[in-house]
């Protein structure tokens, strides 16, 4: 289970079959350190994007103590690993059972909704003897747009600013502490998305005259992919601090975040085996029902290395890939970039699977989980190490240069 340490060692030494994750540790330790250190509050872990409990565990031993969690089974997980964890149950929409099980069971006080409905589902959930909770924290979401994601979540949660107020009453109402969250999109392309949000939030609260004791900005931030870059996270968080600060709050506000994919990302690859090779097409033992899903359904590209004790000095081509079970759905358009003489048993390695990739594994047509490995070596990609020169300096290379 640990003696390998990168994909070539695992390769080399067990010619797997089936694929092998490949996790990281280090790399979820530092991405959990800087947003401890560096985001201006409070930063949570949303667990949708990686539920393992290992996962998990190094997150909060690198200081992340609260955890964004959306159904009753993340809730159960988490408590059920972590005793003294905060849990913020951020999904508008809950079972009130769930709801009642979290509260009075598991010990949660944050509770996210969208409508006046909500409101009171909670607080009737909430209720002992019919005496209402008094330690509740509410938090509206409001809906922003997700122009700058490259994954939109504006559609089905949230309520729009113009029909806020009701719902920001309903909860100021109810609740010891009032928030105001929101979710930008998953892998928000610019800093811009949350200065346009929390104009958004700043207009919800002029309306409807509340006073707000919490502003949560979701998740959101982004993970270094083949042809998405983005700007340093530093740049995310002065945004919001600039923001936040000028919105009409009380003093002693909190400021929240949820990162999922940010924090996970890089915590996980996985190394498959290519069965077949036809033209630019290959065949692996991983596919859309496996860690691809978003490569399949959403032609995210996710970074790719062929894994050769000799490195191929071929020129590289784009392929696409198709996974392992009979469905003609089971394709990776890519284009993924590998070295031209790639061949049917070859090993390759494809990063950046921690968040929203190894989650969302089904046993579908036999094909399941294969063996976890702990690796030593880097990510593929990484937000929080300067991989390359900046943005300033290739200019200050060209002028010298010219
Ligand atoms: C999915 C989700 C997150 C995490 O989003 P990322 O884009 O992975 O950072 C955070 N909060 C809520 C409410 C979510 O639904």
């Amino acid at each position: 289970m640990h003696k390998p340490s990168n994909a070539l060692g695992v390769a080399r030494d067990v010619s797997p079959s089936q694929p092998v994750t490949l996790v990281r540790p280090h790399a979820a330790r530092r991405a959990a350190r800087y947003f401890v250190e560096k985001f201006p509050g409070t930063s949570m872990y949303a667990v949708k994007a990686n539920p393992s409990p290992d996962l998990i565990r190094t997150l909060w031993d690198s200081g992340i103590a609260t955890f964004d969690v959306a159904s009753i089974a993340e809730v159960r997980l988490v408590r059920g690993l972590l005793p003294t964890a905060t849990l913020c149950f951020m999904h508008p929409v809950k079972p009130a059972e769930a709801i009642a099980e979290a509260y009075h069971v598991h010990g949660v006080r944050v509770f996210s909704l969208d409508s006046v409905d909500e409101v009171a589902k909670i607080v009737a959930a909430c209720a002992t003897g019919g005496v209402p909770a008094a330690d509740l924290t509410l938090c509206v979401r409001l809906r922003v747009s997700s122009a700058h994601a490259k994954l939109s979540l504006a559609a089905k949660f949230g309520v729009g600013v113009d029909e806020a107020a009701p719902v920001l009453h309903a909860a100021r109402q109810a609740a010891d502490a009032l928030g105001i969250a929101f979710h930008v999109g998953s892998q928000a392309m610019s800093p811009q998305a949350y200065a346009d949000a929390m104009a958004l939030v700043r207009a919800a609260i002029v309306r409807s005259g509340v006073t707000v004791d919490v502003i949560d900005v979701g998740g959101g931030f982004p993970s270094v992919y083949p042809g998405m870059e983005a700007a340093p996270l530093e740049r995310y968080f002065a945004v919001i601090h600039r923001a936040f600060e000028d919105l009409p709050v009380s003093y002693s506000a909190e400021l929240w975040c949820e990162p999922g994919r940010a924090l996970a990302a890089e915590y996980a690859s996985i190394l498959v085996r290519v069965e077949k090779r036809r033209d630019d097409t290959l065949f692996i033992n991983d596919g859309a029902y496996g860690a691809l899903f978003d490569a399949a359904h959403i032609d995210w590209r996710f970074p790719v290395e062929l894994v050769r004790d000799v490195p191929s000095r071929a020129k590289m081509l784009p392929f696409s890939l198709y996974g392992p079970t009979c469905d003609d759905m089971d394709f990776m358009r890519g284009p993924f970039l590998l070295p031209a003489d790639v061949a049917a048993g070859d090993y390759v390695e494809i990063g950046m699977l921690g968040a929203y990739g190894c989650a969302m594994r089904t046993s579908f047509n036999g094909f399941g989980n294969g063996e976890t490995v702990i690796a030593s070596d880097e990510p593929m990609a990484s937000a929080y190490t300067v991989a390359e020169p900046s943005r300033e300096k290739v200019t200050a290379i060209r002028e010298v240069r010219s």
